[in-house]
């Protein structure tokens, strides 16, 4: 059954959560993404594909970033119902996940085109520890890979979350040097002193 572990781990009385019980209406448009910021015990940013009716997701413990050159860690949780997309509010202290949940950024998200052949499913590549998606938000945008690390004997799947390089691709604030254009800093001279090795 869809959505027992979440709903396993929520008192729907006490969180102003959504159940999963009424399947959200879903327009006929692309497949969604959202990230929540999640001011949790570690702030987060809970990372959500829409894929076979459910949120597939991932909380990743660093803000989410343009710059392809950083590779950010993204742990798969459990899937949530849909209606969480537009879930922003506080969980009450004591219940799972206790904590302020505000929107980061959403949007659609669409597979790479131009692959042959057809591209796998959400939940195939999810199967196959490779996903490549086009994210069409506000503040992320182009294409991105989760790629999922081999060890297997976590509890929960442990991902990397990266941008590919497109036109979105840029560096970010704290990682300047990741784009400078070629490395054209002259070359110190290399004059290795013959001392003789004194001991
Ligand atoms: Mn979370």
């Amino acid at each position: 059954m869809p959505l027992q572990e979440y709903r396993a781990q929520r008192n729907f009385d006490e969180t102003r959560e959504p159940s999963g019980k009424d399947r959200g209406q879903r327009l006929p448009t692309e497949p969604i993404f959202v990230i929540q910021e999640h001011h949790a015990s570690h702030l987060h940013y809970d990372f959500r594909l829409e894929s076979d009716g459910v949120l597939k997701s991932w909380a990743v413990p660093k803000e989410p970033t343009l710059d392809p050159t950083v590779k950010r860690l993204a742990i798969q949780v459990e899937d949530h119902p849909l209606d969480y997309a537009t879930f922003e509010g506080t969980i009450p202290r004591g219940q799972y996940g206790a904590g302020t949940v505000t929107i980061w950024d959403h949007g659609t998200f669409e597979s790479p085109s131009g692959q042959e052949p057809a591209l796998p499913s959400v939940s195939e590549a999810i199967d196959a520890g490779h996903i490549e998606f086009v994210l069409h938000g506000k503040k992320l945008q182009g294409k991105f890979v989760l790629i999922r690390m081999k060890d297997r004997a976590k509890a929960r799947p442990q991902w990397l979350l990266i941008k590919m390089k497109d036109e979105f691709a840029q560096a970010s604030p704290s990682n300047p040097g990741a784009h400078s254009r070629g490395r054209t800093q002259p070359k110190l001279p290399q004059e290795a002193p013959k001392a003789s090795t004194s001991t």
